[in-house]
């Protein structure tokens, strides 16, 4: 699967994207992250990639024409598959796991990333979904593309050590939340006060432990 990023701040993806498992997916072939710097796509010598609102107001906003070319040259580069363009927005519909699932079938997704008051609204006319990671506002769509990439990248096959980890876990089945996890020690000691691991997960019974933990399971 191969993701496209284009964005004005291309240094800030490479922290997250090598480490972990998207790095390892990333060796593994499984996917293809390409990011791409937007002002590429401009013609003066400032590259410019924004512009005053018409109207008035405060900030930027995010000029047509370098989207437009950014999105008209991966399109050409990209053939005989028509790939999935996302523009992350505050205002866009809301991402979750069943989305994740949904465009983890899709071989290759381009991700405009947004920055200032946002993007010239005729840009809509290009792209064919608006997305929003939730109801807050970012300072710009490159935290968005990131979320996006990465949750999609844990559903394909190879990429979780443990394959069934992607199957249970929070959200696989619409407002199921995973029953709770806990690790060594058995007893955590602190300011006077025991928290104790349920006993249960102590037991070895396979079969106990299964109906504990589908008990436990939160419903949203
Ligand atoms: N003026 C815009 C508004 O009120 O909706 C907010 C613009 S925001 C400062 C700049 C960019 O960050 C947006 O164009 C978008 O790409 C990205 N962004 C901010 N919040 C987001 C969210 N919740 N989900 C997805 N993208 C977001």
């Amino acid at each position: 699967m191969i993701f496209h990023i284009i964005t004005i701040f291309p240094e800030i993806f490479a922290s997250y994207f090598n480490e972990s498992i998207l790095k390892r997916a990333q060796k593994n072939k499984i996917v293809d992250i390409k990011i791409h710097d937007l002002r590429q796509w401009t013609e003066d010598k400032h590259r410019t990639v924004d512009d005053t609102p018409y109207g008035g107001g405060a900030g930027m906003v995010m000029k047509i024409e370098p989207l437009y070319k950014a999105l008209q040259t991966l399109r050409l580069k990209i053939k005989n598959k028509k790939p999935k363009i996302i523009l992350l927005s505050a205002k866009g519909k809301r991402w979750n796991q069943q989305l994740a699932k949904k465009y983890s079938k899709i071989d290759e997704i381009i991700l405009v990333c947004g920055r200032y008051e946002g993007v010239d609204e005729r840009v809509k006319k290009f792209v064919d979904e608006e997305i929003s990671i939730g109801d807050y506002v970012l300072t710009g769509g490159e935290i968005p593309a990131m979320a996006i990439v990465d949750s999609i990248t844990r559903l394909l096959p190879g990429a979780l050590g443990n394959a069934s980890s992607s199957q249970d876990e929070s959200h696989s089945l619409p407002g199921v939340l995973e029953y709770p996890q806990y690790t060594r020690p058995e007893i955590f000691a602190i300011k006077g006060k025991k928290y104790q691991v349920p006993k249960i997960l102590l037991s070895g019974d396979h079969k106990k432990i299964a109906k504990w933990r589908e008990k436990k399971k939160k419903i949203i």
